[in-house]
């Protein structure tokens, strides 16, 4: 007859609450069944339950409220741990990890997106149209809860879990108030909405090219850090022959979008 081990047991049990979270079998906000409910599903102890879920609570994927149930909080423990991890980098490597995020996803989704990926992308692109600031992190006007979903679905179309669970990780910790009030986003809305076009016009046209420089472009002046001294300073500086090419390469795009 087959036995299997108390760690045995552990491992599967952890496996089958994550891959209910991960997979959004159980979303985020709803709450989980209860502890006996479990038990009997998977066929183990009640103890065994109990520690899983803790150990999913200690990385931020589950909330246990007392009388209340337990939660979903995070599909991912990135948010958590990586949040730790990255209080030890400056403002300046963070703003230079979230600037390689958003060139990878938009590269990624100009190959991987799909037809829906690109008609989520215009209604986005459509809702964020009044905003006087692009809304990425929170920043756009005065409404801190409100995020850019136009950046958030660029994520979903790029088809990497991994991408877009790091991002969600970086934008939590970008969102902080003790990071908040170093960082503006300088992008007027008018530019944001060229931006978000060009962005939109080279993933619906697959172009991977055109999808890295125009989100780069975009990313080099949608947040930027504030120094004491009330000087900007983008994620990368320039030489005036760089900034030459670049736009170039944005009057290029411009022209390409006014014929289509
Ligand atoms: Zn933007």
């Amino acid at each position: 007859m087959a036995t299997t081990t108390g760690s045995e047991r552990a491992r599967s049990t952890l496996a089958f609450l994550r891959r209910h979270i991960t997979t959004g079998a159980w979303p985020v906000g709803s709450r989980i069944p209860i502890e006996p409910e479990l038990a009997e599903q998977i066929g183990v102890g009640r103890s065994t339950v109990r520690e899983a879920v803790r150990s999913l609570a200690n990385i931020g994927m589950l909330e246990t409220l007392p009388g209340r149930g337990t939660f979903v909080r995070s599909a991912t423990p990135t948010s958590t741990l990586l949040n730790e991890f990255l209080n030890d980098f400056t403002l300046e490597e963070i703003l230079s990890y979230r600037r390689a995020l958003e060139i990878e996803a938009a590269q990624q989704a100009s190959m991987h997106r799909t037809e829906e990926d690109v008609a989520a992308l215009e209604r986005a692109a459509a809702e964020e149209r009044g905003c006087t600031r692009c809304p990425v992190l929170g920043l756009g006007d005065d409404n801190s809860a409100f995020d850019s979903r136009f950046h958030r679905l660029l994520f979903d179309a790029a088809k990497n879990r991994l991408l877009a669970a790091l991002y969600s990780g970086i934008n939590d910790q970008l969102r902080t108030p003790a990071h908040r009030g170093r960082l503006a986003n300088v992008a007027t809305g008018a530019e944001m909405e060229r931006d978000h076009a060009r962005v939109l016009d080279a993933i619906r046209r697959r172009d991977f090219i055109d999808a890295v420089h125009s989100m780069a472009d975009h990313v080099d002046h949608d947040v930027v850090i504030v120094t004491a001294e009330h000087e900007v300073v983008p994620p990368l500086t320039r030489t005036a022959e760089q900034q030459e090419r670049i736009d170039t390469a944005r009057e290029e795009a411009d022209g390409r979008l006014a014929r289509s």
